[in-house]
């Protein structure tokens, strides 16, 4: 499977370039195999600037070099590039990614506005690949021409559904209860403030039980050719704010409709050669580690490059039927990672095309 087009990369735009997930984003462009970083944007209070002078960078290393010099655009600039990914603040994002897939472009998006439309992919490569299959009715819908909207979900979905799938797959699953302990970088930067979460737990994460309980629906249903059918899951979630800067740990236990071996069934989920192929894939996305305290962030959440859930602590639970802890990256496997691995599938499966270099296209002013 190959992304490569007429020899050439994809130029990939990053709206929400200069924050948290489009930082990340931005980064993992840097040596891309099949993409290369085109255009920022950002808010007014970006744009006009150098991407090195708008961003202020919380990642590792330096600014890439490919997006140091770039002018950072606003939303109502022209675009030269074949598709865009959206880390736009969630005020903003839903009027900008439709103008985006109206103006021809497709956007693949973190942000929460779309993910939950009835002809909108909300996707996790490894669980629901077929879900793109709705692209074509999207377009049919909403009169996109070459443009559309792919999803990924949010940050602490995305780690627990990865780990959900095998299981669903081998035993079938009924119901489950959740409990996160999420770190302060999933909210964005300044997120929340040092005096609320030095030393403390918030117990309360603004909409974050409600994405839990309903995105897993849509990811692990079905695409019947017309619409999404939800998997029809019980799930109780309950979130937590917790003085950790990176990864999302979550507490889970189980219904099964069969319990046999669910160590082994995490430990064997492999991805199809076609699947591991694509660059940010890991061939399994699931680690199992058999140590009574991990997984922990600070030495875990990297694993699979930051792509792979990670899992510890599967035994018996007294109240349902199998108990464990999981761990994944939230800006990796749960934004900006999840966001490249939606392209790559997308470019490796015909859904991008090249548009014309001279073909720069304004999209329509965003109402705010
Ligand atoms: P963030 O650090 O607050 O960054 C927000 C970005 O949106 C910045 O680039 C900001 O530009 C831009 N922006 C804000 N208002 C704008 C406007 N009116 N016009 C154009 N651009 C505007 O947030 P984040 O954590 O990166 O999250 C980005 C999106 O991904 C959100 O929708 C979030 O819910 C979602 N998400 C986040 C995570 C996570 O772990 N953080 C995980 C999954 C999904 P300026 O710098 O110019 O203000």
């Amino acid at each position: 499977m190959s992304g490569m087009h007429s020899g050439r990369k994809w130029r990939a735009g990053v709206l929400g370039a200069t924050g948290m997930v489009g930082q990340r984003i931005t980064k993992l462009l840097a040596d891309h195999p099949w993409f290369e970083l085109a255009d920022v944007a950002a808010s007014e209070r970006s744009s006009g600037k150098k991407y090195s002078e708008a961003a202020r960078w919380h990642l590792e290393g330096p600014v890439p070099e490919a997006a140091r010099n770039l002018v950072v655009k606003d939303l109502q600039s022209s675009f030269d590039c074949d598709f865009v990914f959206s880390a736009l603040d969630s005020s903003v994002a839903g009027p900008a990614e439709e103008a985006f897939a109206k103006a021809g472009f497709p956007v693949v998006s973190n942000s929460k506005n779309h993910r939950m439309d009835p002809d909108v992919p909300l996707l996790i490569p490894e669980v629901n690949a077929s879900h793109i299959q709705s692209i074509p009715l999207q377009q049919k819908n909403r009169g996109y021409d070459s443009g559309f909207i792919v999803t990924n979900p949010n940050c602490s979905t995305a780690g627990l559904v990865v780990v959900l799938k095998p299981l669903a797959d081998a035993f079938g699953i009924e119901k489950l209860f959740v409990v996160t302990l999420q770190a302060i970088s999933g909210a964005g930067y300044p997120g929340v403030p040092g005096m609320d979460i030095v030393g403390n737990v918030v117990p309360f994460i603004s909409g974050e039980e409600e994405k839990m309980e309903e995105e897993p629906q849509k990811l692990l249903g079905k695409w019947d050719g017309s619409r999404f059918i939800g998997a029809g899951l019980g799930i109780s979630a309950h979130c937590n704010r917790v003085p950790v800067v990176d990864g999302h740990l979550e507490c889970v236990s189980l219904r099964l409709k069969k319990t046999d071996e669910v160590r082994e069934a995490l430990r064997n989920f492999q991805v199809s050669a076609e699947l591991a192929s694509l660059p940010t894939a890991v061939k399994n996305p699931v680690v199992v580690l058999d140590e009574p305290d991990r997984p922990q962030p600070r030495k875990d959440c990297n694993a699979g490059h930051g792509m792979a859930a990670v899992v510890g602590r599967v035994r018996e639970c007294p109240l349902l039927d199998v108990k464990l802890t999981l761990l994944s990256h939230n800006l990796v496997r749960g934004a900006a990672g999840a966001a490249l691995l939606n392209a790559e599938l997308l470019a490796a499966q015909g859904f991008l095309k090249s548009r014309a270099s001279s073909g720069t296209c304004a999209v329509e002013p965003v109402s705010r």
